[in-house]
């Protein structure tokens, strides 16, 4: 029997792969390919710019350095949230009311697209209805009360409701938190499903897409775009590179705007009492600076996921994780974690997406921020929107204007380490 595959990118195999019924391989890019648009990067924001695209009669080619799914886009908490990762009322700052309400009413129509386009393509991704936001320190409970009236008042969002420390003990199946926002208007899903289904349709839809392919360049030739790989070249009029926090190398404008921060998952086994965690099936997460967010499968397993400088073995994860479980729920001290993997999350600056046209042709969109699982499949869709001639929405994310990384490419990771261990020691004070 073969070894089961293992990301060369990303540490730990997830339960994802293990419970997805099947994940079709794709060819490796061979000789010389022409295409209208080259898409580089096979997760969500990739693939579903190829759909697009290809589904407009674009002849599109998408390579992947390792297999579809093997970045983020296949290995996340698979939680939606809604509107973005800053508050909209802390962009109202800022940006001011007007563009907050219309890249909180972006997000909305991201929602309704993700449906819409599971519902299209027959994918199901064991969608689950319901979001919960958890304090963990009694000086916020106030601010997450009049976040959930802010959103109803301002940004005519009604699902949002502040729920008290009895009701949050209630609903999460323990009293570790001292209050919450539950929203119902939003859910978390299967993301291995989810891409795989994504992957599908878009090659129904006539793109081509290649995995094991890792671009190594990408360069100007005439008036068009060419992508330099082990086994062959790409030759297009437009690129859009679509790497999120792996592909630092190929332009140093996004790698200036855009960081990898590793985050971990650990997926106990089927829990013996599901009804005792989350009764009501809902994802969670917290308000710590280095989040945790948790959730449980269909099959009753709890997936919970945090974020710290853990060394990368897979055994080193389920302990830490399982710590972490038992601060919630004292009786899950000694489950079975089956399953403990990690990836990259690409950050920004302002925890806000970075779309940017380095060069003209050359589209980069990345940098979600822990908040991609909504917004990433959207934003492809919005690509492909540009590339048929209707910039606007596209820019309504381009115009952010995000600042680069303090500390250059050299500097910014032993800063990043450095604030990272601050804010997680500030988590526990
Ligand atoms: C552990 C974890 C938990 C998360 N939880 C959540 C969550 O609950 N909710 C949420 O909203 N977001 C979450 N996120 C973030 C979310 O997964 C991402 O925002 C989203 O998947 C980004 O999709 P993407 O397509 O832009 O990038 P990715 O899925 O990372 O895809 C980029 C792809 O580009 C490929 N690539 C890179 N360089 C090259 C190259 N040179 N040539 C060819 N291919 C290349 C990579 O191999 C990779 O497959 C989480 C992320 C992680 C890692």
């Amino acid at each position: 029997m073969s070894e089961p595959y293992q990301s060369p990118i990303s540490p730990g195999r997830s339960w994802y792969e293990d419970s997805v019924p099947d994940r079709p391989r794709h060819p490796r890019l061979e000789g010389s390919v022409q295409a209208d648009v080259l898409v580089v990067g096979g997760g969500f924001t990739g693939l579903s710019a190829a759909l697009h695209l290809a589904a407009s009669g674009v002849r599109v080619v998408l390579l992947e350095a390792a297999r579809l799914g093997d970045g983020a886009s296949g290995r996340n908490g698979g939680q939606f949230g809604t509107g973005h990762r800053v508050w909209p009322e802390d962009l109202e700052a800022s940006l001011g009311l007007e563009r907050s309400r219309r890249l909180f009413a972006l997000a909305e129509e991201a929602k309704a697209h993700l449906h819409e386009m599971m519902a299209t393509h027959g994918i199901d991704a064991d969608y689950r209805p319901g979001q919960i936001s958890l304090v963990h320190k009694r000086r916020y409970v106030d601010e997450f009360r009049r976040h959930a009236a802010i959103l109803r008042d301002r940004y005519d969002y009604p699902h949002a409701a502040f729920m008290d420390r009895a009701e949050t003990a209630e609903r999460l199946g323990s009293p570790a938190y001292h209050a919450g926002v539950r929203d119902t208007g939003t859910g978390h899903l299967h993301p291995m499903k989810l891409l795989v289904g994504t992957a599908r349709a878009a090659a129904a839809a006539g793109a081509r897409l290649f995995e094991e392919t890792p671009v190594r360049a990408v360069r100007r030739e005439g008036g068009h775009i060419v992508a330099e790989t082990p086994f062959g070249t790409v030759t297009a009029d437009r690129a859009l590179l679509a790497t999120n926090g792996h592909g630092g190398g190929l332009n140093r404008q996004s790698a200036a705007h855009v960081m990898p921060i590793r985050s971990f998952i650990g997926a106990t086994e089927p829990l013996a009492e599901p009804a005792r965690v989350l009764p009501g099936n809902e994802a969670a997460d917290d308000s710590r600076f280095v989040v945790r967010y948790f959730r449980k499968s269909v099959d009753g397993r709890l997936l919970f996921g945090g974020r710290e400088a853990y060394s990368s073995s897979a055994g080193d994860i389920a302990g830490q994780i399982r710590r972490q479980i038992a601060d919630v729920y004292p009786h899950l001290a000694d489950v079975a974690i089956t399953h403990a993997w990690g990836g990259s999350v690409a950050v920004t600056m302002t925890r806000m997406p970075y779309v940017a046209e380095p060069e003209p042709g050359l589209t980069t969109i990345g940098g979600f921020s822990g908040h991609g699982v909504l917004l990433s499949h959207f934003t492809g869709r919005l690509y492909a929107e540009r590339v048929a001639g209707n910039r606007d929405r596209l820019a309504e994310f381009e115009d952010l204007r995000i600042p680069s990384f303090p500390g250059g490419t050299a500097l910014r990771k032993p800063l990043l380490f450095l604030a990272m261990t601050w804010f997680a020691l500030r988590d526990r004070l």
